[in-house]
């Protein structure tokens, strides 16, 4: 399988396509999941094309997971959440849909079940008041 340049991501990241950005920095990008599975479900990406974890150069993988583990628990604090899970998935058997590497933050709530992946589009404005809370969290956090 050889990258294709126009995934939904790389669309993104070419700005071809809107995304409720919640962080950037030279090398990696995140945003909010569309599908939710939790409140504040987020998604992080290197600029880098690279198609999953075996596919990515190993320093792009660590600067990967370093904004990861930065952000999640800027997320948390942001969306009041307990916790958060975090998934990562290679190949379609596997989950994988969209075909540029990502990690799914995915907050975890006290008696919160989870909701199936990409199972129901979240509403527009529930996006962009979400993304606002953990991009306010991030200023503070991470600047
Ligand atoms: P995966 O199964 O790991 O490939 O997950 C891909 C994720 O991308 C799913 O959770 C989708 O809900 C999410 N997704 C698909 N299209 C978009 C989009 N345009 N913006 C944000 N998230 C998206």
């Amino acid at each position: 399988m050889t990258y294709d340049d126009n995934n939904i991501f790389a669309k993104i990241l070419r700005g071809e396509m809107p995304a409720h950005k919640i962080y950037e920095d030279d090398e990696t990008f995140a945003f909010l999941d569309i599908m939710p599975r939790s409140k504040g479900h987020s998604l992080v990406i290197p600029k880098t094309p690279a198609i999953n974890m075996l596919d990515v150069a190993p320093d792009d993988l660590c600067t990967l997971i370093r904004t990861v583990q930065r952000l999640a628990p800027v997320i948390v604090e942001a969306m009041g959440a307990d916790g958060f899970m975090i998934q990562q998935f290679n190949g379609a058997p596997a989950g994988q849909m969209v075909f540029h590497i990502h990690f799914h933050i995915v907050p975890r709530y006290i008696d919160v079940p989870l909701k199936h992946a990409a199972s129901d589009m979240e509403q527009e404005d529930i996006l962009a008041t979400n993304a606002d809370k953990i991009r306010t969290a991030v200023e503070t956090r991470l600047k």
